[in-house]
């Protein structure tokens, strides 16, 4: 069984699958209570779900892409089955992790994204290094920018650990803290070679995105 917030079928907001009608499973609880954490009804909102059930929800709709999130799906164990049977039945699966459990168990055809917690999140220091060991040619790092400050540590981190040309580095602006043009210009004026990555889902349901 699975304690599942959600499954939901939306266009993937953020990663390289960007723009994908996608089909998300949420699932419930977390271990992080980070400042920017816009999906607090995670934390304990949710109903025990068989797997056959998630996987026949997820069955209802056209697309091939499934996002695993949360939450913190890899607090709970069934979690790796039911990405194993995703991956041997066909689906392009993604996974939206902290990085603060270990992905040792996640099947290699899953697209991992580590959400590396900066100092303005209150998480830092969450993230297992052991994790950077088990990422793969799929894996992604993001990381949620908040300050100056944090563009720093995170840049910082990406050399400490060598992530720049070996993964897709991706620099999200945490959303009322600082624009998304401000983080354009710190990594073109810090010659920094991350991706700015912006929630396109934020931009796409917005209230003021209604209309023709
Ligand atoms: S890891 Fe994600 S779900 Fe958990 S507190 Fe942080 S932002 Fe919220």
């Amino acid at each position: 069984m699975l304690k599942i917030n959600e499954v939901f079928y939306s266009i993937q907001g953020e990663s390289s699958w960007v723009g994908h009608p996608t089909v998300f499973v949420r699932t419930t609880g977390c271990n992080l209570r980070c400042t920017y954490c816009d999906t607090k009804y995670s934390y304990y909102e949710g109903n025990f779900q068989e797997t056959s059930t998630v996987l026949n929800e997820i069955a209802k709709h056209k697309t091939k892409f499934v996002c695993i999130t949360g939450g913190e799906p890899l607090l709970q164990k069934e979690i790796f089955p039911l990405m194993d049977t995703l991956v041997s039945q066909g689906y392009q699966v993604s996974l939206e992790t902290s990085g603060s459990k270990s992905i040792e168990n996640v099947n290699p055809k899953v697209k991992t994204i580590l959400d590396v917690k900066t100092p303005d999140s209150g998480a830092a220091d969450s993230f297992l290094i052991s994790n950077l060991a088990f990422s793969n040619s799929l894996t992604e790092f993001k990381f949620v920018i908040c300050s100056e400050n944090d563009f720093k540590w995170s840049e910082e981190f990406c050399r400490q650990h060598d992530l720049f040309g070996k993964f897709a580095v991706l620099y999200s602006p945490s959303y009322g803290a600082v624009s998304e043009r401000w983080l354009a210009e710190q990594i073109l004026a810090k010659n920094s070679i991350a991706r700015l990555q912006i929630q396109l889902h934020k931009k796409i349901w917005s209230p003021d995105a209604r209309g023709v």
